[in-house]
């Protein structure tokens, strides 16, 4: 069979397909179907916080799938209520949490859950955000090219730019229900919080009397260096929205809630296969795993690693580096496609964010020889034939 030519007949086409089938993977690399190894510096999309296969995951999600892998929220679960006291001792004060199935569906459920605890419409995002495809998500997401084919989208929302404080004061105001902001903006660029910025949002807020929604939908689960990115601030927000890297690649979104988030009672919102035993149990491994193998303490060390070595690369392409443990942007002075291409060919496969900005997020388990190889294509592949499209 050739698959690339089936998913190509077949595909809806919202996806523009590479020219390369994967059919296992395993820590930081992925196989193609003639065994090919590929070092995966993207991680899915930065799901694969904790590498690809986790034995420890799989076991898991093995054991689980012959016990019980659906029940709706109604009835308790072992492995449920398991998850939900070690998701309350993450963050103080986030003692309750609402279970769903992926970013978008953790942003729209932040969203209603923000109406209803105030009693006001108006949600205040930033520009170059991106909070996910889902309507109420879309319509806090910046980027033109998501939202123009779907106008109108759900009104009283706007955007403010990152990282101003002064813009974001005067946007928030008595019809506001909250700010949402990731602590890093991924999609958008790579671009991180500076320091003191979501304080700031979050005293604007308080002040307003609106909620601050964190997305910690790329940034949570160590990526940052911290389990959550909003701790490097001590930014405790009202919703903090995760999925990602959850439940170790399974399914899984969640929006951790504060004491502020009321009104929430029977039947005003839900989810099919929210809080099921499956994605639980995965989860409860995966977080056994963060903690285990320190993977935050190895994010931030892997990341301070591989900025000082991208950070030596002198190539005139290079705009600038920057980012957060290993969530990491490298903005050039043109766009980055034929560089991505050229890194696929040597076998690395990294992302975009947005037209000029080449954005890793590896495994965090990926070790200190496949950074120094990843390193060192980039600065091959940055050397300075100037590329164009
Ligand atoms: C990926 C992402 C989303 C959307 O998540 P999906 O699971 O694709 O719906 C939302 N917010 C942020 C910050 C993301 O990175």
């Amino acid at each position: 069979m050739d698959i690339l030519a089936v998913e190509e007949k077949h595909t809806c086409g919202t996806y523009a397909k590479q020219p390369v089938v994967i059919v296992r993977g395993e820590g930081a690399c992925l196989y193609d179907e003639d065994g090919n190894e590929y070092l995966d510096c993207s991680s899915g999309h930065g799901v694969a916080n904790l590498g690809h296969a986790h034995p420890k995951v799989a076991e898991a999600i093995a054991r689980q799938a012959h016990t019980l892998l659906t029940l709706f929220e109604t009835f308790p679960n072992d492995q449920r209520a398991a998850l939900m006291e070690k998701f309350a001792a993450l963050l103080p004060g986030m003692e309750r949490v609402f279970f769903c199935n992926s970013g978008t569906e953790a942003v729209e459920a932040a969203i209603k859950f923000a109406r209803l605890s105030t009693g006001r419409t108006g949600i205040v995002a930033a520009m170059r955000g991106f909070h996910g495809r889902s309507m109420g998500a879309l319509s806090a997401t910046w980027n033109k090219a998501y939202r123009e084919p779907f106008l109108p989208l759900v009104p009283e929302f706007s955007h403010v730019p990152y990282n101003n404080g002064d813009a974001l004061e005067k946007a928030v105001g008595g019809g506001t229900a909250a700010v949402i902001l990731e602590a890093v903006q991924g999609e958008g660029g790579v671009y991180p919080a500076a320091p003191g910025y979501l304080k700031e949002a979050q005293r604007i807020c308080r002040a307003a009397g609106a909620l601050l929604i964190l997305d910690e939908v790329q940034t949570g689960f160590c990526r940052s260096g911290k389990m959550f990115a909003c701790q490097h601030d001590d930014v405790t927000p009202d919703l903090l929205c995760c999925a990602k890297s959850l439940a170790g690649g399974v399914p899984m979104g969640a929006v951790l809630l504060g004491p502020a988030v009321k009104n929430l009672t029977p039947g005003v919102h839900g989810s099919t296969f929210g809080g099921n035993p499956l994605a639980c149990a995965a989860a409860l491994a995966a977080l056994a795993v963060m903690q285990e193998e320190k993977l935050a303490e190895q994010a931030a060390e892997k990341g301070a690693y591989l900025m000082e070595k991208l950070g030596a690369i002198r190539s005139p392409l290079v705009r600038e580096v920057r980012g957060m443990g290993l969530m990491i942007g490298i903005e050039l002075k043109q766009k980055v496609t034929p560089y991505l291409k050229a890194l696929q060919e040597k076998r690395i496969i990294a992302l975009n964010a947005g037209l000029t900005v080449i954005r890793l997020l590896p495994p965090l388990v990926i070790t200190y020889r496949q950074l120094d190889r990843l390193a060192a294509t980039l600065d091959e592949v940055l050397a300075g034939e100037p590329g164009g499209e």
